[in-house]
């Protein structure tokens, strides 16, 4: 247990897919006038260092955000909104679908897909050198979620975090402490599948909760299950947004299932986005060994999603799939229902 740390993986793929996400929930739920408590149960040390020993020796970055960026032009900060993007990939016959999108990213002028936009600006607004030149050299830090979910609250809304590792809790409470927010932030060391349950239903009846374990231990993936279904339970409105890693293990293709069946149980609307980046089959080296292919994909489910995530994630997807791509078997899906 507690073998797994974020900042090895800091800004790979499934975190440009799970934070594009995040920052679109959030942008939306804190346009209402009503306090919003925002619970994230697996909080993670906050902030990580791209340039840092860990995001270095992993090189999980440069396949996710580095890739993202590199492969278009990010313009600097005063010509922003506008910057040289990638092209949309070709309409497949299901619109919503896209196995197979063309792996070179191609750059055009139509611009970045707005949540896309709204996720290099919050890069921007940590990284000052990188916002100035545009220059991905100058993208140092790495926003994890609580970093993402503060940024957006305003003065009535609170922000729950959780984080068991003993390490990334002391990393967490200092990144946040320097932040100067006082109560509206609180982080506690608790097991954040049990800990949410005190704050359902929230005290002005409007929650976004976002659960991203580690998935370390296969009871990672029942957990989540149980959790959700508590969750719901204790308050059928909240936004219950789960990542999940798409890999060959029967629990992890169940989850969805799951989280799936207790929405449409619930009488709740969803959707299941995923993005794909290659495929997940062994391979074997020059030396005859044999290559693990590393998390070749990664969903995220949204039980309550607003009514406007479909459309922001049908516009992001395809500019991923484009620029993130690795194989053939690169695409995404995007499925909604209720
Ligand atoms: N949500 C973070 C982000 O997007 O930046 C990343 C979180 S990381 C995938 C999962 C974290 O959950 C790890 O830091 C791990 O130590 C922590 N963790 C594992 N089990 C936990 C539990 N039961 N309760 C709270 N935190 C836990």
């Amino acid at each position: 247990m507690f073998s797994y740390r974020h900042a090895f993986h800091a800004g790979n793929h499934a975190d440009v897919l799970k934070h594009t996400t995040l920052i679109a929930l959030m942008k939306y739920l804190t346009q209402k006038d009503t306090a919003l408590t925002v619970i994230d149960t697996h909080a993670g040390a906050g902030l990580y260092r791209l340039d840092g020993d860990y995001t270095e020796t992993s090189g999980e970055a440069q396949e996710g955000i580095f890739k993202l960026l590199s492969g278009s032009k990010v313009a600097p900060a005063q010509a922003q909104r506008a910057p040289a993007a990638p092209k949309p990939i070709a309409k497949s016959a299901n619109p919503a679908t896209s196995k197979g999108a063309a792996v070179k990213p191609a750059v055009a002028p139509d611009g970045w897909a707005p949540a896309l936009q709204d996720y290099i600006d919050v890069l921007r607004g940590l990284n000052p050198q990188f916002a100035e030149s545009g220059d991905v050299a100058h993208l140092k830090i790495y926003p994890g979620s609580p970093f993402i979910e503060q940024q957006f609250l305003s003065g009535r809304d609170k922000l729950k975090l959780f984080e068991l590792h003993p390490t990334d809790y002391k990393s967490l409470s200092g990144n946040i402490e320097q932040l100067g927010v006082g109560r509206q932030v609180a982080v506690s060391r608790e097991d954040g599948f049990e800990a949410l349950k005190v704050f359902l239903p929230p005290p002005a009846r409007r929650a976004m909760v976002l659960c991203d374990p580690s998935y370390e231990m296969k009871s990672d993936y029942g957990r989540v299950a149980t959790c959700m279904a508590d969750a719901v339970k204790r308050f059928a409105t909240g936004t219950y947004v789960v990542w999940y890693p798409i890999i060959p293990r029967p629990e992890a293709h169940d989850l969805p299932r799951k989280l799936k069946t207790l929405a449409v149980k619930a009488g709740r609307s969803w959707l299941n986005a995923a993005l794909t980046v290659k495929s997940s089959k062994l391979t074997t080296d020059t030396s005859g060994e044999v290559v693990r292919p590393g998390l070749p994909a990664s969903g995220m489910f949204v039980i309550n999603p607003p009514h406007t995530l479909k459309a922001a994630l049908q516009a992001a997807l395809p500019q991923m799939v484009a620029l993130l791509g690795q194989d053939r078997n690169a695409g995404f899906t995007l499925e909604h229902g209720g």
